[in-house]
């Protein structure tokens, strides 16, 4: 059975839910934050983390009565036990402590770490048999099939909440398996849609940083402006709904009204569309299998006019077609695009590395994974860490030819 539900095959959900938000401090914890304080009387905090922002976690903690607050610092214990004190916030600090948080006896938890760090929380949720609302798409492209295979074990309900995958989610419901011809995911095209390759290449951080439509945390603002994000997500639809590589297209649709398209066998087309604004894909997975009061602006198509679309170009983005490379390799590959582009993000916000660097050093990490002929399928979390570990070493080794190497 797949771990990503149908809508009739769940029981209503109860009144009171206990929900757990992992990486409360960040863009999707923050949206995450705002639906609940909408609806005080129908949540009760169980678990809060945050990685360094000790302050506002505490601020969030005493906010919602969390029974449970974790940074990931662990010096930051001290300051967390002080800025919690007088509060029945029980507290902890460092990765254990944020695995405890996701393991902690909530009915529903927001995984939105960024980053493979949140790996091992996501599948401490999952392990338990929890509704798991996805953000984190670089711990699903981490570990690949393995982590949906453990999801359906335990009886864990995946609820994507990256907004394509949540449109597809919602979409997938009108037609079966066996009906479905393709998805396709749409794109922004990021602030470099119309750029040249050479100005690409030579794009600062300030620039990157610009999204056009969304506001988002840093790490995947960069990956939008190199279309790498829109090559986690194909492989991240890959793994949540059983897709083979060729059944799953992109898009650029540069007002982000779209979210997410599938066809079926009949040519039917089913799309899920509205504002650019994260909280309706997380209230959507919050209501699940029902549907809540959202707070995003209500589409207005007549104001806006006109949806456009155009072809990807995999030239100028060449991340993208680094992502499919990885799925078609699959026994790890992906792990090694995900570690390799973390490294690379890293070295680009350090200014080690110019933008157009990110998918060369990308493209050089894989080659060299694949050459050394370590290609086995994932079967475990440790599988997966160990190949993560192993790619991001190389990919800090092979940084400063990259760094120096022009386009
Ligand atoms: P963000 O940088 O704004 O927030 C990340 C959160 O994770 C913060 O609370 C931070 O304290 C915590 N964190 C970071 N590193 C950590 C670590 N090593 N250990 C423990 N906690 C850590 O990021 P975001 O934009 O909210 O994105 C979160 C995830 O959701 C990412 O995987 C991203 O790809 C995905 N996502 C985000 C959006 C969006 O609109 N922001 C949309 C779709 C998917
Ligand atoms: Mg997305």
């Amino acid at each position: 059975m797949s771990a990503v539900p149908l809508r009739n095959n769940k029981a209503a959900a109860s009144a009171v839910r206990t929900v757990s938000v992992l990486g409360a401090t960040g863009s999707i914890g923050d949206s995450t934050m705002d639906l609940l304080r909408a609806s005080p009387d129908r949540y009760q905090v169980e678990a809060l983390t945050a990685n360094t922002n000790v302050e506002g976690l505490a601020k969030l903690a005493r906010e919602f009565g969390a029974r449970y607050a974790a940074v990931a610092d662990p010096d930051r214990l001290g300051a967390l036990k002080d800025a919690l004190a007088g509060t029945r916030t029980e507290c902890g600090a460092g990765e254990s402590a944020i695995i405890e948080a996701a393991a902690r006896p909530a009915d529903w938890v927001m995984a939105a770490v960024s980053g493979a760090a949140g790996l091992k929380p996501a599948l401490a949720a999952v392990d338990r048999g929890a509704s798991v609302a996805l953000a984190n798409k670089e711990c699903l492209v981490c570990a690949g099939d393995f982590f949906m295979q453990r999801a359906a074990k335990a009886g864990a309900c995946i609820l994507p909440a990256d907004s394509e995958h949540n449109a597809l989610f919602q979409a997938l419901g009108s037609g079966n398996r066996e009906e479905l011809v393709r998805v396709i995911i749409t794109a922004s095209g990021g602030p470099f849609r119309t750029w040249a390759a050479a100005d690409i290449e030579q794009a600062t951080l300030a620039q990157a940083l610009k999204h056009p439509n969304w506001s988002m945390g840093q790490k995947i603002t960069i990956d939008s402006a190199s279309m790498m994000n829109k090559g986690l997500e194909v492989i991240e639809a890959s793994y949540l709904f059983a897709l083979t590589p060729d059944e799953i297209d992109v898009l650029v649709h540069p007002q982000s009204i779209i979210h997410g398209m599938v066809e079926f066998s009949d040519r039917s087309v089913v799309a899920q569309l509205g504002a650019p604004d994260m909280r309706t894909p997380i209230a959507h997975c919050l209501g699940w299998p029902d549907r809540i009061v959202g707070p995003a602006a209500k589409l207005d198509l007549a104001k806006i006019g006109q949806l456009t679309f155009e072809e990807p170009d995999f030239g100028r983005f060449p991340g993208l077609r680094l992502a499919y490379d990885a799925l078609r390799t699959g026994r790890g590959a992906t792990t090694v695009f995900n570690a390799a582009n973390e490294v690379a993000v890293a070295a680009f916000i350090g200014g080690k590395i110019r933008f157009g660097a990110i998918a060369r050093l990308v493209e050089a990490t894989m080659n060299d994974w694949v050459r050394s002929g370590n290609l086995a399928p994932l079967t475990s979390a440790d599988d997966a860490i160990a190949v993560d570990h192993n790619a991001r070493n190389k990919a800090a080794t092979l940084l400063p030819q990259i760094a120096l190497k022009a386009s």
